[in-house]
């Protein structure tokens, strides 16, 4: 792949950290490609918004829970822009309470659109990518899927599901030059993260961080744009973690 212009694909590439990376890999050249919900209103405005900015995203929409439009998205894309090289599969969401008060709906909206998403979007391509030798899968987890978060057990299942997803497809394609990792972010400045309380932020999550902050999108992004890069042909199956020290293992 070192001289052809690669297709970059980011599910919720539209989101806090997805933003950040559909640039940093622009930035390495790639065609970037994002999804977004197809309720997602704001979809045009955001596009625009980046093209102001000199970044010419492409976009598709896609609902990473349902294999149909999963699969309409990833054929849209490859008619459009050829076959997929990187896959980040980013799109998640919270839905936190504890155990006692869990419902089905609310376990089943965090099993599915983190973890059910892996598959959903991971099968459209993967074929192609050891098809043609070369392909990276990146699968955004949480620090919550290494150590478990109170009132998250339906979010630490379903993100530390998705590293089990990682090793296994990691060990099957690893021969085929298509490398599957996990990135376990801490806490990020996103909205995802700033629409917990201030109060909860200060007292309970930023003094579990030993750099004292909060992470920011773009380190992460420059995380994901390592793992995509050529140089990490032979770093496959890990689980990196970048939360400022807040958990070791
Ligand atoms: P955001 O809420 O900002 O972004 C989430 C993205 O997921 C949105 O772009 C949203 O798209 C997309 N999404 C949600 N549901 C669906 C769906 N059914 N189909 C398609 N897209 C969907 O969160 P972040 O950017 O903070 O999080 C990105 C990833 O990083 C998530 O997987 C999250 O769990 C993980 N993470 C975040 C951390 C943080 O501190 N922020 C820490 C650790 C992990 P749309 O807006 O179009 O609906």
């Amino acid at each position: 792949m070192a001289n052809t212009k690669r297709v970059a694909l980011v599910t919720g590439g539209m989101g806090g950290l997805g933003e950040a990376i559909c640039i940093k890999l622009a930035a390495m050249g790639d065609t970037v490609v994002t999804t977004y919900s197809p309720a997602n209103q704001k979809a045009k405005d955001w596009l625009g918004a980046m093209a102001e900015r000199g970044f010419h995203f492409h976009a598709y929409p896609c609902d990473v829970v349902e294999w149909d439009s999963c699969r309409a998205c990833i054929a849209a894309i490859t008619a459009d822009l050829g076959p997929v090289d990187v896959l980040v599969n980013n799109a998640g969401i919270t839905r936190d309470m504890t155990f006692r008060k869990m419902d089905k709906i609310n376990w089943d909206a965090v099993m599915h659109t983190n973890l059910d998403s892996c598959f959903n979007m991971t099968k459209q391509v993967c074929d192609g990518m050891v098809d043609r030798g070369w392909g990276r899968v990146i699968n955004i987890s949480s620090v919550n899927g290494q150590k478990g978060a109170f009132g998250q057990t339906n979010y630490s299942a379903a993100k530390a599901g998705m590293h089990g997803f990682t090793k296994a497809l990691a060990l099957e394609v690893a021969r085929k030059g298509v490398t599957v990792n996990t990135i376990s972010p801490g806490y990020i400045g996103t909205s995802m993260v700033t629409a917990i309380p201030k109060e909860v932020l200060d007292t309970k999550i930023i003094p579990q961080i030993p750099m004292g902050r909060l992470g920011k999108p773009e380190e992460v992004a420059g995380l994901v744009a390592y793992l995509a890069s050529e140089e990490a042909a032979f770093l496959t199956g890990a689980n990196i973690a970048i939360n400022g020290g807040q958990h070791m293992h």
